[in-house]
């Protein structure tokens, strides 16, 4: 890990970007699921709006029915006035009508009273789906008599509503349950609209209240009707507009199928979210099982969204850009860090002048072998290198060129010492030392040395050796053992070079036999 910091980075800014993304996420799930939540409330709000005013019509049907039901006999004008105020007051009622069982036999009876009300009244029906007068061979028939409001309902009048099959399945069901019911809905006689309408249908039976399905045949006489508006219906349970952005669907599913009795919109259009479609049933109503359907459009919903998780991806990616930006710099300011430092380093471990090792490398490095050779036990040799009268080269030529042959004579080592171990350091002045660990022939490493400064011929005039530049040079070379200071060996090296010195220069004495002589 420490080896590859980037990596460390890219790995948590990508487990940093991964927990904003989820995070972001699992706040537009809840979300949506708050969204959702408040749709389907909303929608169960309105279905129950929607039943308690299908329930509420029904009511007022049946409170017109048992007025009806005790007056003795019915005529234009008593429908009239009971019907007309009511109309008024409900909306959702688009007609009441008065529809009484005739025999097949009372027909013509039937159509002479009629005549004297109304001139002009005639049957009419839709038997067997084509609209004709009524077949002489229907048993009986249940013809509108009165309807109100009359002026925009007077094609209905004489009409047979058992002739049609829809009107005369729940005229039947009416009639054998003593219930309250509708048809499917249906295209209404009176009606030029697009709009559908139920017939609902209550049944009247002469005298009391009958029981039993038979008695209720024999003692039937006809139908109170109410046509019911479904848009309507809906329009009076909502007060306030249904949100264009909802799509509520009334489904009428008596019959097994599918069939919408009334829309807001188009549900094929494609900005309705179907995978959130709802339903809500509602309670049976005038023998009918109605749904609730309802779908958001895709704006409703992001009408809803809150900036909350766009919020935390932003923020969180910038975070992360900010956060990776700063490691980045960081870490490349650490890297010239170590730059500086490794550069600063082998400035202080490299003499200035001559590029080779200086003293205090010298000494680290000799410290290091030392143990090394002690440890295994392996030979390590040093050779102390002097330039001889290098003063009077100094005196004679300058300091500048006292410096330029420092630096051949350091070229020169260098070529001489060549194993990736040894070590040629500037000891200090014009000394110059070479660490040779596990060396057997140092003193023939000193003497290569020794001829190449001579060879490189340097002019010395003023030698008294030689008129070259020359070196004299002293070397020890022993296994170290854990008595042994660690100076020893530069102590010997010295005294060898001392000797070399002493006993006429330009040449190298080895420290060996002194060691041994010991
Ligand atoms: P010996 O043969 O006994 O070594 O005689 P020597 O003259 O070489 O020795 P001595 O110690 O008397 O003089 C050393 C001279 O080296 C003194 C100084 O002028 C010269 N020297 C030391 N360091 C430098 C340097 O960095 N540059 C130059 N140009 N000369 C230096
Ligand atoms: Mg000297
Ligand atoms: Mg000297």
């Amino acid at each position: 890990m420490k080896r590859h910091p980037s990596l460390v980075i890219i790995l948590l800014a990508l487990i940093g970007l991964g927990l904003s993304a989820a995070l972001s996420r699992g706040l537009y799930l809840e979300e949506n699921q708050v969204i959702i939540s408040e749709f389907r409330a909303d929608v169960t709000q309105l279905a129950s709006a929607f039943e308690r005013e299908v329930v509420l019509n029904l009511e007022i049907l049946f409170a017109v029915k048992n007025a009806a039901a005790i007056l003795p006999e019915m005529n234009a004008d008593l429908f009239d006035r009971l019907t007309a105020r009511v109309l008024e007051r409900a909306p959702a009622i688009g007609a009441f009508a008065w529809a009484p069982v005739v025999p097949q036999e009372n027909r013509n009876e039937f159509v002479q009273q009629q005549q004297s009300w109304y001139p002009g009244f005639a049957l009419s029906g839709v038997y067997d789906e084509v609209a004709t007068t009524p077949v002489e061979h229907v048993p009986w028939l249940v013809p509108v008599q009165f309807i109100q409001p009359i002026a925009a309902n007077r094609q209905a009048v004489g009409f047979d509503l058992a002739s049609e099959k829809k009107r005369r399945a729940a005229l039947l069901r009416a009639r054998d349950t003593g219930q309250m019911i509708a048809t499917a809905a249906i295209e209404l006689v009176q009606d030029q609209t697009e709009e559908k309408g139920l017939l609902v249908f209550t049944p009247l039976y002469r005298g009391d209240s009958a029981t039993t399905p038979e008695d209720r045949v024999a003692r039937h006489q006809g139908f109170l009707n109410g046509v019911f508006r479904v848009e309507e219906l809906v329009n009076q349970s909502i007060n306030v507009a249904i949100d264009r952005n909802i799509l509520i669907q009334i489904v009428d599913r008596t019959e097994g199928g599918e069939d919408v009795i009334y829309s807001t919109g188009r549900s094929s259009d494609s900005h309705w979210l179907r995978k959130l479609a709802y339903e809500v049933p509602l309670d049976p109503v005038a023998g009918r099982h109605w749904v609730v359907q309802a779908m958001p459009s895709e704006a409703f919903v992001s009408a809803r969204r809150g900036y909350l998780p766009a919020l935390v991806i932003g923020f969180g990616f910038s975070f992360i850009a900010l956060l990776v930006f700063f490691a980045v710099r960081s870490l490349r300011q650490n890297a010239q860090l170590n730059a500086a430092k490794r550069e600063l380093e082998t400035i202080s471990l490299t003499d200035a002048l001559t590029g080779l090792a200086n003293r205090r490398h010298f000494d680290l490095y000799l410290e290091q072998e030392w143990a090394r050779a002690r440890r295994q036990r392996q030979t390590i040799a040093m050779v102390m290198l002097d330039i001889d009268n290098f003063k009077a080269f100094n005196d004679e030529y300058g300091h500048p060129a006292g410096d330029q042959c420092l630096r051949e004579v350091a070229r020169a080592l260098e070529r001489v010492v060549r194993r990736p171990t040894d070590l040629v350091a500037r000891y200090g002045g014009e000394e110059f030392a070479l660490i040779l660990p596990n060396t057997q022939d140092a003193l023939a490493v000193a003497e290569a040395c020794r001829l190449v400064i001579q060879r490189l011929g340097i002019v010395n005039e003023f030698s008294d050796v030689a008129p070259l530049i020359t070196i004299s040079a002293g070397v020890c070379s022993l296994v170290p053992t854990p008595e042994m200071p660690p100076d020893l060996l530069i102590q010997q090296a010295d005294e060898a070079l001392y000797e070399a010195k002493e006993t006429g220069r330009n040449k190298v004495v080895s420290a060996v036999p002194t060691l041994q002589e010991d």
